[in-house]
């Protein structure tokens, strides 16, 4: 070794440090109407993190109904008029979500949008409409008034006053679209965390479980009743090179939206049998599974059935799970989720 050159090495050895103290592990944006945060392991680097934070604000503005020239808004005025052509994205997503409108017998229906409008649910004065009121808007909601057109990629709402809302399957397709990006990049492990809808990545260094909190819907952001670990990735392990696995964990709950009026609490996951938010004795269901985009629709499908029939779904559906979390404080779960109760309040029930 040269002695000379030891200065130059340290100078060299402090940038390569500075570097790599500089490089952001996680990043957090606004999209899709909550706080999108993403994490590269090792590798995270801007390029990446600019072109998943691009595809989020992309997908936001095909589906987002409170964005005033999104495309779902442009279908939406064209209800009962004519088919509107939209982008492969926004009819991939339209397209699943009647496919689970019609595996959940209709308790998953993208039609709920004047629902949700009348409610006010995703605005600042959300209110308790009137029966009338209600009445007189539920023949707009059912997802059999739907026509799609695979060929000509074409969307067509049969009834004026009709309009899709995508909210509770979107975050799910975002979170698919991150995890695609990253595949296609040389990183490792990733974490996308869209407004509490986890999807990880790839395997923890150290080959551990990851673990995941399972939000209490009593408590604000971040307690948790217990831990979830994922052991086993449920997707089909794919043979060859770079193979990562990927699971999501996607939860539905009264928690995230709600409001009170005379002493009742109102929350925005609603039921289009009846036009109210669905009244069970559920607080909040978590999907445990490979597709983020199915998580997210199977957890709002999930919650609106009810526990029977929306476990009665899950256990038919391959590499699925849940976790039902219940107003009496009682915990249920398939048999496939490793969750670790740490609340000492709530109780886990086998039946
Ligand atoms: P999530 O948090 O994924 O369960 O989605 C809830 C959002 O989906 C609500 O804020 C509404 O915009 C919409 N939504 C409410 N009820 C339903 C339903 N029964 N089917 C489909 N979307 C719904
Ligand atoms: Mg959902």
């Amino acid at each position: 070794m040269d002695y000379r050159k030891r200065p130059l090495l340290c100078v060299i050895a402090f940038v390569i440090l500075l570097a790599a103290c500089k490089q952001d592990p996680s990043r957090a944006e606004f999209a899709l109407g909550t706080v999108c945060s993403v994490t590269l392991f090792n590798e995270g680097n801007d390029r990446i993190y600019k072109e998943i934070f691009s595809r989020f604000r992309e997908i936001d503005n095909l589906m987002s109904v409170n964005i005033a020239a999104s495309e779902i808004n442009r279908v939406n005025a064209a209800a009962g008029t004519s088919p509107v052509q939209v982008h492969g994205d926004i009819f991939t997503v339209i397209d699943r979500a009647l496919y689970f409108a019609e595996l959940s017998g209709g308790a998953f229906d993208p039609t709920v949008g004047p629902l949700v409008s009348l409610w006010g649910i995703s605005g600042d004065n959300p209110r308790v409409p009137s029966p009338a009121e209600i009445d007189e808007i539920m023949p707009l909601v059912n997802w059999r008034d739907v026509e799609i057109d695979r060929v000509t990629r074409s969307v067509f709402l049969k009834r004026r006053g009709m309009a899709l809302d995508l909210g509770a399957i979107a975050k799910g397709f975002a979170a698919d679209e991150a995890a695609a990006i990253i595949r296609d990049s040389k990183i490792k492990r990733a974490i996308i965390d869209i407004g509490g809808n986890i999807l990880v990545l790839g395997e923890k260094k150290n080959k551990s479980p990851w673990t995941i909190g399972i939000q209490n819907p009593n408590e604000s952001r971040g307690v948790y009743i217990g831990i979830l670990r994922i052991t086993e990735p449920t997707a089909k392990p794919r043979s060859g090179e770079g193979y990562r696995p990927v699971q999501t964990v996607v939860t539905s709950g009264v928690y995230e939206r709600h409001f009170e009026a005379d002493g009742i609490v109102y929350h925005h996951l609603l039921s289009p049998s009846d036009g109210y938010p669905a009244r069970n004795s559920l607080l909040s269901v978590t999907i445990i599974a490979a597709c983020s985009m199915d998580a997210d629709a199977l957890s709002t499908a999930a919650f609106v059935m009810g526990y029977e029939k929306g476990r009665a779904l899950i256990e038919s559906l391959e590499g699925t799970e849940a976790i039902f979390v219940f107003e009496d404080k009682s915990i249920r779960k398939t048999e496939g989720v490793d969750f670790v109760l740490s609340d000492e309040k709530y109780r886990l029930v086998r039946d």
